[in-house]
């Protein structure tokens, strides 16, 4: 069966382009332009994920995001019309799975459409490296493969967030905000430095592998799903 799309766009042009490559794409394509029409066609029709753009008539792409993400789980593609938004978004913690920003070109669009649809079967348990990694909040344990990972107490944390979602975007500033329990003031060096260490760690199981991707600019993300990107 082929996976289905929903896009939430209120411009028919750009609705169309996206139509004829997602579905050249070999996906099944719906739209919707108005905000308020999101939540019961995510009913009706349960697409796979979920293309949003940000300005909508009706109910903004804010509001519709928080909406799905409340009660659904499904994968969120979140559209903006500038990059410095992108920034903001992260900052309110969305939850989108991904960001993209106007003007883009669809075929970009599909490919990126395709990474969060397999990111999230990965997560979900259809690939086995999912549970390759155990992060043990209580214990503050972790292990990767069944090897222990020897780590710092800031190290575990880090970990810790960024296994809470795996594909998930972290901004720097919210992986600063919970690194330290103490509210103690970080530098964006820093935090760098503690992700270069446990990437080190990780890698002393993995050697091939480089579990937590830099998104430029924007954070990082934990990725289980191996040769992507
Ligand atoms: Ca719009």
């Amino acid at each position: 069966m082929k996976q289905r799309i929903l896009i939430v766009e209120d411009e028919p042009k750009l609705v169309e382009v996206l139509r004829v490559y997602l579905e050249a794409g070999g996906y099944e394509a719906k739209s919707v332009a108005d905000g308020t029409q999101v939540a019961p066609v995510v009913d009706d029709w349960s697409p796979d994920l979920v293309l949003l753009d940000l300005m909508l008539p009706g109910k903004d792409g804010l509001d519709v995001c928080r909406e799905l993400r409340a009660t659904r789980s499904l994968p969120i593609i979140m559209v903006t019309a500038r990059t410095e938004e992108i920034d903001r978004l992260l900052g309110l913690e969305l939850g989108a799975d991904d960001y993209i920003c106007k003007p883009y070109s669809p075929r970009e669009v599909v490919a990126r459409v395709k990474a969060v649809l397999r990111r999230s079967q990965a997560a979900q348990g259809d690939g086995h490296e999912q549970s390759a990694l155990r992060v043990d909040e209580a214990g503050y344990t972790a292990q990767l493969d069944g090897v222990a990972l020897d780590l710092t107490p800031v190290e575990f944390r880090l970990l810790a967030l960024l296994a809470s979602a795996p594909g998930r975007i972290f901004s720097r500033d919210s992986v600063l905000s919970r690194l330290y329990d103490d509210g103690r003031i970080v530098t964006d060096r820093t935090v760098d430095s503690h992700v270069k260490n446990l990437r080190r760690k990780l890698q002393g199981v993995r050697p091939d592998q480089d579990l937590i991707k830099s998104v430029y600019g924007v954070g990082y993300r934990l990725d289980l799903g191996a040769a992507d990107s």
